[in-house]
């Protein structure tokens, strides 16, 4: 018997426990039809509910199912590389649980890799059920990154995407600690094509990001594509070097001309001040990047497995 194609399926968990069933669901649902064999990959990031419990079930009653446990929660970037690294298929697809990512959506990603693309990312037309403030703030961070960095980073889209093999192995090459993921998917480059989609809130449970750390996620993303911030205290040093001489000789003059009558005490607490504020600022900046050598020269493992159980299927193949 010819094996068909293999087309995984990388879906990252972290307290999914409400939606993951409908997940399944829908996601089984909306792969019917196609004409590929499929993998769908679990990843139980260190969950504190039952979350591995309901992964284990879905493993005994659908034999397309594998699921990996990580050993702790280590986040969903790298979650989705754990994923990654295991999934099988000849094309992966990765997709949230929490189905913000319309699972019905995947057959149009896998046309687009028909027709010979290696990367196709689903990028939303709309946001349902987020803030303004979060929807701003997402544009100006991606406007900012596109200035800074030479890496386009398509907006208004999430990891979900498919990836063909040689996408896959690219990434699996990537090592670094700080896995900006949107930037790493963009950076391997291959041809990139876009399919649009309108995106869902979420059907249950709460979103595991806040403002702190999506904060810190825009930091991880400029810090790890572009050095660009490190030449501001450059720039700025410049510029106010440039003010402080064009000052000082206008007080050298005004002195000369009309003596020194009362010295200038608030001028000087406001320089002093701006002056300090900008270099801790500068040292703020460097000592972010400074913080990234430290923990990439670690070079820890990215993750560790309390369990893998790759699906069953291919037993199932093995004996047929
Ligand atoms: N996730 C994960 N580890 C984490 C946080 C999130 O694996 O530490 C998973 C989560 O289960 C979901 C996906 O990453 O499948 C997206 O998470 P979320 O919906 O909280 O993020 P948002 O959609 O708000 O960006
Ligand atoms: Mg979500």
């Amino acid at each position: 018997m010819k094996n068909k194609p293999l087309i995984s399926v990388v879906v990252p968990a972290y307290n999914e426990q409400e939606v993951l069933a409908a997940f399944h669901d829908r996601l089984a649902t909306a792969l019917e039809g196609l004409l590929y064999e499929f993998e769908i990959v679990y990843i139980n990031d260190g969950s504190l509910d039952d979350t591995l419990a309901i992964l284990n079930d879905l493993y005994a009653r659908d034999e397309r199912v594998a699921v990996v446990d990580l050993s702790r929660n280590f986040g969903k970037e790298i979650a989705l590389s754990a994923g990654l690294h295991k999934a099988q298929g000849d094309a992966v697809v990765v997709i949230d649980a929490d189905l913000q990512d319309p699972p019905e959506v995947i057959p149009q990603l896998v046309a687009e890799w028909e027709n010979g693309y290696d990367v196709v990312y689903a990028r939303r037309t709309q946001r349902k059920g987020e803030t303004w403030f979060k929807k701003a703030s997402a544009a100006g961070f991606y406007r900012i990154i596109q200035r800074l960095s030479k890496v386009r980073i398509p907006e208004d889209t999430g990891d979900f995407r498919l990836l063909s093999r040689r996408a896959v192995d690219a990434l699996n090459t990537l090592s670094e600690q700080h896995r900006f993921m949107k930037g790493l998917f963009a950076w391997i480059g291959y041809k990139q094509k876009a399919v649009y989609y309108d995106r869902d809130p979420r059907f249950a449970g709460t979103t595991k990001w806040n403002y702190w750390k999506l904060w810190n996620f825009a930091i991880d993303g400029i810090t790890s594509f572009t050095t660009a911030p490190l030449k501001l205290a450059t720039y700025i040093g410049f510029m106010t070097a440039l003010i402080a001489f064009v000052y000082g000789s206008y007080m050298l003059i005004r002195t000369l001309i009309f003596g020194n009558p009362v010295p200038g005490y608030p001028s000087l607490i406001v320089i002093i001040l701006f002056l300090g504020g900008v270099q801790l600022m500068a040292i703020g900046i460097v000592g972010e990047y400074v913080g990234r050598i430290f923990t990439e020269s670690k070079r820890r493992p990215l993750y560790f497995l309390n369990d893998y159980k790759p699906r069953r299927a291919d037993d199932a193949d093995a004996s047929a």
